[in-house]
């Protein structure tokens, strides 16, 4: 069927940051009309899946319908984007029905390339492989079974992609997690706790890689930088490292392993890719401040799609939301963004080190701590964890999602 239908805000994308900014809108004094393109029914927290995947909860705590986050007087439109007309000021979906705005939002996250990597698509779908990943709702209960299932003599691998990743201290919290698990059950010193990535340091903040060398060395977890998972061999139980530098490190390396945690590498997607908004390596172009298009006056992005550098989080994504809503809302009034709210890179990486255990690292675009608490975070902290474990996800679905956090 087609159809066409206009709206004063398209919004591209229902998840954290598209939800967000719909909530935002909606609470103004004098709304603007607003449609949200989003195609699932359900609505994922998805940074409980780490510890979803440490066995702390199950993974339903992470899903919330669609439905009851769609701001009173917006539409949903249930269906994907799959073209984007910057020059008509329109989207086309899957359905055929063309979208026509006066300002677009584009806000799809990013997507998990699994078949960047051969091997890897097939061993992350056989339950038997070993081979687990924190980064999806379809597999994060896995990672829980694989942990209780190791024995002393096995090696647990966990990988860090070169590509950008959501939430880049992801593939190290599940690696602390398991050392933890490992600990508690008389093991650690018996397995093999083995962390492959092609970073040149532990964590790009000096203040909390300073912790995070502790926290490996008193886990005893073999940390080799520098080194990229390029296939995996879930016949053999085998994985490829390659070296992407550093001293004498060899070109390619064969590690057997009974466990491996993959963190899959990542891009934009595939329509973002194809379309006139992205930038050359495919993220929707935005300047970094302010979060409009380079070209098109009338399109903002945020989340994960969005080109900004700074670490993909939510965290992030809450930061962005009120400066996009301020710019975009002025350039509606005005015509120009003469008076700009600017982001300036705060994310936020809550390290979970270990069962009640986080470092709560937050940071900007120039790598430097930009702490929200007053007293010093680079330290592990219970209080921290509960507050990841507890607090955050209430503030995200009952603050952030309806607009007043
Ligand atoms: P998403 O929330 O992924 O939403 C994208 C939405 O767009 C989805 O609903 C999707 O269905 C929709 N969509 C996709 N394609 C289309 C299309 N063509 N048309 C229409 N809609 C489309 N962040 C933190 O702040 N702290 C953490 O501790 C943390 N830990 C994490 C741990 C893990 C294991 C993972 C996976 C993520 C973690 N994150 C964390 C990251 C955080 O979840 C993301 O950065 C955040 O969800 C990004 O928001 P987004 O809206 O850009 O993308």
């Amino acid at each position: 069927m087609s159809d066409s239908t206009h709206y004063q805000i398209v919004i591209v994308g229902g998840g954290t940051a598209g939800m967000t900014v719909a909530a935002q809108l909606r609470e103004l004094e004098n709304p603007p009309d607003v449609a949200i393109i989003e195609p699932s029914d359900t609505h994922y927290y998805q940074p409980i899946w780490t510890l979803v995947g440490a066995g702390v909860f199950d993974r339903e705590i992470s899903e919330r319908p669609m439905a009851e986050f769609i701001p009173e007087g917006a539409t949903w439109i249930q269906e994907a984007a799959v073209t984007f007309q910057p020059d008509d000021n329109t989207v086309v979906t899957d359905e055929d029905t063309t979208v026509s705005y006066d300002y677009l939002v584009v806000a799809p996250g990013l997507q998990l390339d699994w078949e960047a990597l051969p091997g890897l698509a097939e061993a992350i779908d056989d339950p038997d492989s070993g081979v687990v990943s924190n980064y999806s709702y379809e597999y994060c209960e896995d990672t829980w079974e694989e942990m209780q299932a190791l024995q002393p003599g096995d090696r647990a691998l966990f990988t860090q992609p070169s590509t950008p990743i959501k939430c880049g201290g992801a593939p190290q919290k599940i690696m602390y997690l398991t050392a933890d698990h490992l600990q508690e059950r008389g093991i650690l010193d018996d397995v093999s706790v083995e962390f492959y990535t092609p970073g040149t340091v532990i964590f790009g903040v000096e203040e909390f890689a300073r912790t995070l060398r502790k926290v490996v060395d008193r886990y005893g977890i073999d940390v080799n930088l520098y080194s990229e998972l390029t296939e995996v061999r879930p016949d053999r139980n085998e994985a490829v490292i390659q070296a992407t530098g550093g001293d004498g490190a060899p070109g390619e390396q064969v590690v057997s392993y009974d466990m491996m945690h993959v963190t899959p590498p990542q891009s934009a997607p595939d329509v973002i890719k194809e379309s006139p908004l992205s930038n050359e390596e495919g993220w929707v172009d935005v300047h970094k401040h302010t979060l409009q298009h380079t070209t098109y006056d009338n399109v903002f992005s945020l989340g994960d799609a969005c080109s900004t550098p700074n670490a993909k989080t939510g965290a992030a994504v809450r930061k962005q939301a009120p400066t996009l809503v301020h710019n975009m809302m002025q350039h509606m009034r005005t015509g120009t963004i003469a008076e700009p709210k600017e982001y300036h890179g705060y994310a936020s990486c809550p390290l979970v080190t270990g069962y009640g255990k986080l470092v709560m690292a937050e940071f900007d675009y120039d790598n430097e701590p930009d702490p929200s608490f007053p007293f010093d975070t680079t330290q592990e902290r219970y209080s921290m964890y509960a507050l990841k474990a507890y607090g955050l996800p209430q503030m995200y679905w009952h603050g952030m999602l309806r607009g007043r956090a």
